[in-house]
This record gives structure tokens, C-alpha cells and sequence, in this order.
């Protein structure tokens, strides 16, 4: 047995990003791996385990390593561990560790004054008024019986079994209903599901004399509880889901259906918490918002309210639990102020809101299907951003005049190998065949950063961010890949029969890089022998020196895409995903609309088009912007399309080019945020 004493230097500790690295560095070794942190003791392999280790910056940590490949994975786990696990570690010169700040804490003065003043945390935006309805957890009645260590065990495993296929139906039906990326969210409670170390946990305990309700509602609870004690507030959250697919196996277990409260007339929920299974299946028409006492902005039912278009309040606070069943509550999903028993004018005047906000949606629902065109007639293309074949027809129904960001690593996350050239083809098909004359944007697989995939590996980096990531991962790593993806979409093409289609490489930051690509899509339409009129090639500027050097690359590429999510991190120089700082990194900052400036003037010169896909393309402060600075196309999530024609449709452009030139000229995001939303 190998032993490896080791210091977790990182920032913020063994959180999840460096844990899922030594996780899946582990997971590639046929050795038994444990990581020892104080008393306790956990297998490498398991994700919520060396989670719930809650190792901070310099926390000492003991890994032992037993098996056939052990000399390797200590070697291999000593230099991921020293060169930090995915992460810059906080060193000078390699030497000594600079002092750890004390962690800032996330949104506690909202919190503290929200229940003096009854107010949570805006999750999703809205203003809703409407009876309560109190939304109980499951009282699961566990067992005292014992049926024996073996059979018990095997019902664990065919409750485990029947969870496994309601996740995997949901995962079709969120996808269906709402995107490939909120189904994500199940995938990762189908990977909790498969949890070697939570299944084990629950093994021992039925070996110790436990029934199997008991043992595995026991193993998530102390999981659950351990993740919800952590300081980071994105693991904390992400206890609801050990809970939420605990209880998924406990209803199997028990025989014991899911809450399924049925609601009768169009209320707001109150609950403890509501899990993201239960989230995604609410009724928009029953259910007019809901309040959490616990839970927070980040968690997974407070994401897909937001797609949902449900307004949300969390972490409210204990007192929405004394409000009476029925009393009528006033909540506002964008302040998260809760009203309870309003007076009669609060309620008008909320009431009011409402209908402004619902007519206002409504109105541009209805015109959606026309064009933005300003009012001095200039036209803005308005598309929208998916990644699946339910996306593109939801986009296609809130206006959307194509796909302007078709994100195919939808297609490859989640899965055990990449899907073969015919099962690609498919795909692609059924897109461009869903879209028609509404042209399609396919972008080539985007990996690495924070999008892993199994069957992908991505060199072990400091930084990953700023490493082999997009098309310099394929292009470096996996030519086989790109060229499989450029084959599939020129069949795909070919087969529809549509007369236009786009395709475009992420994160590329040097003209050789590009014209690799080009070359390679060049040489793969001749050996198919397809021909490549009507397919348009272009590049997303995401590197800001793609933007600086646009001029080049316009002279060759047919159309710039602006990913403003990776322009705007690597041009603050901070971490889209930062716990503390990714607020600070807003893409109306002055420096990135300069950017986005430059790219315009180069493509113009050059009589090439751009456009924005990013979030900063569906935020209302930046549209006059956008339009001010010369944006073609605008390209955005589903649910913000209908509003963001109705905007365009209400500017002047060329009021708009001095609203633009404005924001150029001040310091700050804060002032241009500022002049975005009062002008
Ligand atoms: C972007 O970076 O703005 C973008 C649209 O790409 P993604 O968010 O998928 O990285
Ligand atoms: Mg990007």
C-alpha cells in the first residue's frame, strides 16, 4: 500500500471543481483509494464523499492506495494534488502559500433582514398575489422490520433500479419541456443514484443489523447533512439533491407515492424546500409562485423556476411556516419582499403590477413571430441559443428567426462514449429539419473548463480555463472528434435539404488555430464530395485576442459570434464560475463592450456580420447598447426572446449609437448598468 501525505493549498479547499478532479484522476486507477481528512475516512472514487470531507485551505490530507497500479496513482494523484488539482494555487513563486483570507460570507444581509422585514432572496423574477398553500415534506413512516442483510440489500436495489427509470423519464421530459441544460440537473441525480460510496455506506449499514429504508435513508441524510454544514454555498446547495433522490428511493422502498398534493386553485406554494424534481413538474397554471424557508438562488429548483418562468422567493426564513393556510401573501420574485395579508391597495397595486407584467409578456408573445426592426428601420436578427431538438422548437415558437447558438456538447455530456457519426447525423437532421429556412448556428463541441465529459480527457491543468479547452482541445487532442462532428453535420446537412447552415468554433484566439479548422472542414466536404455553398463558417470571439485581431480574421471568416460568458471572464481576468468575484465580471463592463466594438468595426470594414450570444444578449440594460454599437443578430435563451424583439422594436438606432458611445466613455460597469436601464 502506497501512503500519500499531503496539503490541499487550494483557496477555497477541496471544493467541488478540484474535487471532481481528483475524483475522476482516481476513478482512472484500478487501485482502492481513500483520502483521510481528520477522523474521517473515504473512497477518492466517490464525488459526494470527498465532498463531505469539507477540506479547507491547508487542510492536511492522508491517501492510501492499494492495488495492482498503485506506484502510478500515487505518483500520478501526488503531482495533481501539488500542481492544484485543476486550480492556480495561491503560492509566490511556487514558495509560501499565501495567507488564507477568512471566507466571505455569500448574501447574509438579505437573509438577516429578510426575516425581520419578511423578505427572502429573489430567485425568479415577478410579482404574484394568491392564497397559501402549504407544501409538506413527505412524513416517510421507516420500517422496524428486518427481512435479512440479503434481502434487504436487493430491495435497495431495485427501489435504486425503479428511481434510476423515473430520473431517466424526467431527464426526457425536462428536456422536452424545457432544455438539455436543466435536464443536466437530473443527470447529476442519476450520478448520485450510481454513488459507489453512498452504496456502499448503505450496504455496511444493512450488514450492522439496519433494514434497507432505514440504511439508505440514514447514508443520505448524514451526506446531505455534512454538504449542507459546508462553507461553500453552491455545495450547500446541492444537499437538496442527495435529499431529493433519497427520497426517490425511499418512496420505492416504502411503496409510498411522492408528495402529489393535489392543487386545486391557482395558489402559492410555501415549503421547507421544494426539490428540483418536484420544481419541474409544478403546474404554471395552479402554481403562481412559490416561498422557500431554506434552499438559495443557486440551488437547482430555484434555476428551473427561472426557466419555468415561475416567480420564486428563497430562504425566506422559518416564518412563512407560521403563515396561515389560505392567507393571501404578496411575492416579489425580483426584491423577494413577501407581504402577508396585504391591505386592500397593496393588493391593487400588486395586482396592478402583475397584469402589467403579464400583458407586457403577453404583447410581445403575440408579435413575436415579426421582426425587430427598430423605430428609425433598422432590423436586428433576433435567434436563440439551445441545445437540443425540444430547444430549437420552443425557440422557434417564441420568435426566434433561427438558432444562433446550437451548443452541440449537449449531444456528448452525460454519456458513456461520444454518439457515433450516424447518431450525430440524426440529430443535426432533426435540427435543421425542425428550423427550415431559419438558419442554424452549429457550434463544434466546446470541452473542457467546467464541461467535462467522461470519455474526454483533458490534460491535467493548472488552469484549466486558460488550457486545452474548445477547438484547442480538438484540434490538438481529438482530430478524429472535430472530424467526425464536421462529417456529421455535412451529411446532415445534405439530408434535410435546407438551403443554409452555419457552422462555428469556440475559443479561438489565433488565426493558425482557425485556419486549421477551416482547412479541416475544407478537406472534409471534398471527401464527402458535399458541397459547401450555402454553409456559412465563422469563429465566436470569447478570447479577447480574437477581438483585437478581428481585422485578420475578418478577411477569412464569414461571420463573428460573440460569446460574451468567456469574453467577459477572460477579459476581467475573472472566473465565470468565481464564488465570490463572477459578480464583479459584467459584460457591460466598458473594456468588454470595447471589445465587442472592435469586432464590429473589423467585420463591417470588411462586410462580414456579428452577432451576440452570450447572456448579455438577452439582459434588457445592454440592448440599446448592443444595437448602439452595431450588432447584427442577437442570440438568446427561449423564454427572453419574445421580450427582446418587443425592446429592439421600441429603439431608435440611431439614438441608440450615442446611448453606446456614452457607455464607452464612462469608468465602470456599474455607471454603464446604469445608463443601460434609465435610458
Ligand atoms: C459564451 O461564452 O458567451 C458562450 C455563449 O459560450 P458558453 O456559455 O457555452 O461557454
Ligand atoms: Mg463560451
Amino acid at each position: 500500500m502506497k501512503q500519500l501525505d499531503l496539503v490541499i493549498h487550494n483557496e477555497a479547499g477541496l471544493h467541488a471543481r478540484p474535487a471532481k478532479t481528483l475524483v475522476n484522476l482516481a476513478k482512472t486507477f484500478n487501485s482502492d483509494i481513500k483520502i483521510k481528512h481528520g477522523q474521517k475516512k473515504v473512497n477518492a472514487k466517490s464525488m459526494i464523499s470527498v465532498l463531505t470531507l469539507g477540506v479547507k485551505q491547508s487542510g492536511q490530507i492522508l491517501i492510501e492506495i492499494d492495488g495492482a497500479d498503485e506506484a502510478e496513482a500515487s505518483e500520478a494523484i501526488f503531482e495533481a494534488v501539488k500542481s492544484g488539482l485543476g486550480e492556480t494555487l495561491p503560492t509566490t513563486n511556487g514558495a509560501q502559500a499565501i495567507e488564507p483570507l477568512e471566507p466571505e460570507a455569500v448574501e447574509p444581509a438579505a437573509v438577516e433582514d429578510a426575516t425581520d422585514e419578511n423578505r427572502g432572496i429573489g430567485a425568479s423574477a415577478g410579482i404574484v398575489s394568491g392564497p397559501v398553500l402549504h407544501w409538506l415534506d413527505e412524513e416517510f413512516e421507516l420500517p422496524t422490520t428486518h427481512l435479512g442483510g440479503q434481502a434487504e440489500w436487493s430491495l435497495v436495489e431495485e427501489s435504486v433500479q425503479g428511481a434510476r427509470s423515473e430520473l431517466e423519464a424526467l431527464v426526457e421530459k425536462v428536456t422536452a419541456d424545457l432544455s438539455a441544460e436543466e435536464a443536466e440537473i437530473f443527470n447529476a441525480h442519476l450520478e448520485i443514484l450510481g454513488d459507489p460510496e453512498l452504496l456502499s455506506t448503505v450496504k455496511d449499514k444493512i450488514d450492522a443489523g439496519s433494514n434497507g429504508a432505514n440504511a439508505w435513508h440514514a447514508a443520505c441524510n448524514e451526506q446531505a447533512g455534512v454538504m449542507s454544514q459546508l462553507d461553500d454555498e453552491l455545495l450547500a446547495a446541492r444537499a437538496a439533491d442527495v435529499r431529493d433522490v433519497s427520497r426517490r428511493v425511499l418512496s420505492h422502498l416504502l411503496k409510498q407515492p411522492l408528495n402529489s398534493k393535489i392543487i386545486s386553485e391557482p395558489s402559492i406554494l410555501i415549503a421547507r424546500d421544494l426539490s428540483p424534481s418536484d420544481t419541474a413538474k409544478l403546474d404554471k397554471k395552479m402554481v403562481l409562485g412559490f416561498i422557500t424557508s431554506e434552499g438559495g438562488p443557486n440551488a437547482h429548483s430555484a434555476i428551473i423556476a427561472r426557466a419555468l418562468g415561475i416567480p420564486a422567493v428563497v430562504a425566506s426564513g422559518a416564518f412563512v411556516h407560521d403563515i396561515k393556510e389560505g392567507a393571501t401573501v404578496i411575492l416579489n420574485g425580483g426584491s423577494g419582499e413577501i407581504e402577508v395579508d396585504p391591505s386592500e391597495q397593496r393588493l391593487t397595486e400588486a395586482k396592478e403590477a402583475r397584469a402589467i407584467q403579464i400583458e407586457a409578456a403577453a404583447k410581445a408573445l403575440a408579435a413575436a413571430g415579426e421582426r425587430a426592426i427598430t423605430t428609425d428601420g433598422h432590423r436586428i436578427e433576433v435567434v436563440g441559443n439551445g441545445g437540443s431538438v425540444a430547444d430549437c422548437l420552443s425557440c422557434k415558437e417564441n420568435g426566434a428567426e433561427g438558432i444562433g447558438l446550437l451548443r452541440t456538447e449537449f449531444l456528448f455530456l452525460g454519456k458513456e462514449s461520444a454518439p457515433s457519426e450516424a447518431a450525430q447525423i440524426e440529430v443535426y437532421r432533426q435540427i435543421l429539419e425542425t428550423m427550415q429556412e431559419r438558419p442554424v448556428i452549429f457550434r463544434t463541441l466546446d470541452i473542457g473548463g467546467d464541461k467535462p465529459v467522461p470519455y474526454i480527457t483533458v490534460p491535467n491543468e493548472e488552469n484549466p480555463f486558460l488550457g486545452e479547452r474548445g477547438v484547442r482541445l480538438m484540434l490538438n487532442h481529438y482530430p478524429e472528434l472535430l472530424k467526425t462532428q464536421l462529417t456529421a453535420l455535412l451529411k446532415a446537412y445534405q439530408a434535410s435539404g435546407v438551403e443554409k447552415m452555419a457552422i462555428m468554433f469556440p475559443m479561438v484566439g489565433q488565426v493558425a488555430e482557425w485556419r486549421k479548422a477551416q482547412k479541416m472542414f475544407h478537406a472534409v466536404a471534398k471527401e464527402l464530395n458535399i458541397s459547401t455553398a450555402g454553409i456559412e463558417l465563422g469563429i465566436m470571439v470569447e478570447v479577447p485576442s480574437a477581438a483585437l485581431n478581428a481585422h485578420a480574421f475578418a478577411k477569412e471568416a464569414d461571420f463573428f459570434s460573440i460569446g460574451t460568458n468567456d469574453l467577459t471572464q477572460y477579459t476581467m481576468a475573472i472566473d465565470r464560475q468565481h464564488p465570490t468575484l463572477a459578480g464583479q465580471a459584467d459584460g457591460l463592463d466598458p473594456a468588454v463592450l470595447r471589445l465587442i466594438y472592435l469586432t464590429v468595426q473589423a467585420a463591417h470594414a470588411a462586410k462580414k456580420w456579428v452577432g451576440i450570444c452570450g447572456e448579455l444578449a438577452a439582459d434588457p440594460a445592454a440592448t440599446k447598447i448592443l444595437i448602439g454599437l452595431g450588432v447584427d443578430e442577437l442570440s438568446a435563451n427561449t423564454n427572453a426572446l419574445p421580450a427582446l424583439k418587443a425592446r429592439i422594436r421600441e429603439c431608435s438606432k440611431q439614438e441608440c449609437e450615442k446611448i453606446a458611445q456614452k457607455a464607452l466613455s464612462l469608468d465602470s460597469a456599474a455607471e454603464v448598468r446604469a445608463l443601460g436601464q434609465t435610458s
